[in-house]
């Protein structure tokens, strides 16, 4: 069967279009991975200014209700976008935005029409970028214990608390994030979701290193020390936070995702055809290590087919059954997986990023350390398991009379 994706003679014009568009306002060098924090601050500047003109042209969020500043594109065309930015080695958006890849469909569920134009518009030009602020100390995959406290006082609430694991470097101008405003109420039914602005007086910022992100820098802790937020930032109404968050932990669990095929297949063929092995013959001539990389190849398809699919039948509204944790299973013991599948490839030079001895531009390396780091957030590999099994209604719960 032959799983290649065709286009029609209008799409394909668009295709060009997109092409010439992006060979204009591309910077030179972005795409590239960054050697170090200040290429990397460097860069995500770039990368911003790149999303406000995409904004501008309704490209950023090409599926996104024009009438919010999305661009009302067919799927298609925002195939055909994510498939012209990865031809730069950049994803759509350029930047990490989790308020417009997820929390902003949790706005369009249950915003009004007035905070879908307030909240939404300026993620969708790529005027501002938005962190999520889920994780706290003792609520991690057990979101649901969340204590970060939203008091109600006049027509604010009064924030006090801590998040943890959030974002990454070079901040955010917003963020979206679980409260709890009943903290002696039942459980599902104490919490909140509010839209926040991230410079208000009382919030503070603090850098938290992890393995990853060496480039960027860190992730980070936030405090909220008597942050007093406008009330018509509450989105979903009060206490009915757990609802309102299961529309974006439903996509975070992989009900999308980025179309994006993992470029490392690319760039270890390459490098397989560019370096010899001890034989003093081109490593690609090895059959041991054709093997690999047609290993690699196979998992790698595997994972694109499967986004292609949960992305088609999220923007279809399919119902979600096991298909968003499933994927999200497979990229992330995928991920873990190879590992030790380029290290069996191309030996130590997969683990080090330096010039000379370093593989694949420095993206070996940082695959080593992401994909040990990326079985954890959005949902640990355990809490997928556990997703799936009752999707499948399997496992945990007794049957009833049983
Ligand atoms: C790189 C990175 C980026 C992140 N980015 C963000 C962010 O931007 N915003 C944000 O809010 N958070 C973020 N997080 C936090 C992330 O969502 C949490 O770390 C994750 O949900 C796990 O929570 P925890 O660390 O408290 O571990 P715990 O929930 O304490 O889990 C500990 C272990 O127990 C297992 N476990 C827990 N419950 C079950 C169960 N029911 N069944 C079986 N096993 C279970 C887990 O799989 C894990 O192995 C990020 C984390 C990382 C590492």
């Amino acid at each position: 069967m032959d799983f290649a994706m065709t286009y029609t003679p209008e799409q394909e014009a668009f295709r060009a279009e997109v092409r010439a568009w992006l060979a204009e306002n591309i910077p030179a060098g972005l795409g590239s991975e960054p050697a170090g924090e200040d290429e990397a601050a460097r860069q995500y500047q770039l990368k911003r200014e790149l999303g406000r003109l995409l904004g501008e042209k309704g490209w950023l969020y090409p599926a996104a209700p024009r009438e919010f500043g999305g661009g009302g594109l067919d799927i298609g065309s925002t195939l055909i976008l994510d498939e012209e930015m990865r031809r730069q080695h950049l994803t759509l958006p350029p930047y990490y935005d989790s308020g417009g890849m997820m929390g902003s469909h949790t706005i369009l569920v249950w915003g009004t029409d007035e905070q879908k134009r307030r909240m939404l518009t300026p993620i969708y030009r790529g005027e501002v970028r938005t962190w999520q602020l889920l994780t706290e100390p003792e609520a991690g995959s057990d979101l649901a214990s969340a204590r970060l406290a939203a008091r109600r006082d006049g027509d604010h609430y009064v924030l006090n608390g801590q998040k943890i694991f959030v974002g990454s470097a070079h901040g955010a101008d917003r963020f979206w994030m679980i409260t709890c405003t009943d903290p002696a109420g039942a459980r599902h039914q104490n919490l909140s979701w509010f839209m926040v602005d991230a410079h208000l007086p009382g919030i503070t910022v603090e850098p938290l290193p992890v393995l990853a992100d060496v480039a960027e820098g860190h992730k980070n802790t936030v405090y909220f020390d008597d942050v007093r937020v406008p009330a018509d930032c509450l989105v979903g109404g009060e206490n009915n936070g757990w609802k309102v968050a299961n529309t974006h932990l439903q996509l975070e669990h992989g009900a999308i995702g980025s179309l994006r095929r993992d470029p490392i297949v690319d760039r270890l063929v390459e490098y397989c055809r560019a370096h010899t092995g001890a034989d003093g013959r081109p490593l690609i001539e090895d059959p041991d290590v054709r093997d690999g990389l047609a290993d690699i190849h196979i998992r790698i398809e595997t994972l694109r087919l499967l986004t292609t699919r949960n992305f088609w039948r999220t923007y279809n509204r399919k119902t979600e059954h096991y298909n968003g944790p499933q994927l999200t299973y497979l990229r992330k013991t995928t991920g873990l997986w190879l590992t030790t599948a380029i290290l069996d490839l191309i030996g130590p030079a997969a683990l080090t990023s330096d010039e000379v001895w370093g593989a694949l531009d420095g993206h070996a390396e940082r695959q080593q350390r992401d994909g040990i780091v990326d079985i954890i957030p959005g949902g640990t590999v355990d809490v997928q398991r556990v997703v799936i099994a009752r999707a499948l209604g399997v496992g945990g719960r007794k049957p009833r009379g049983g």
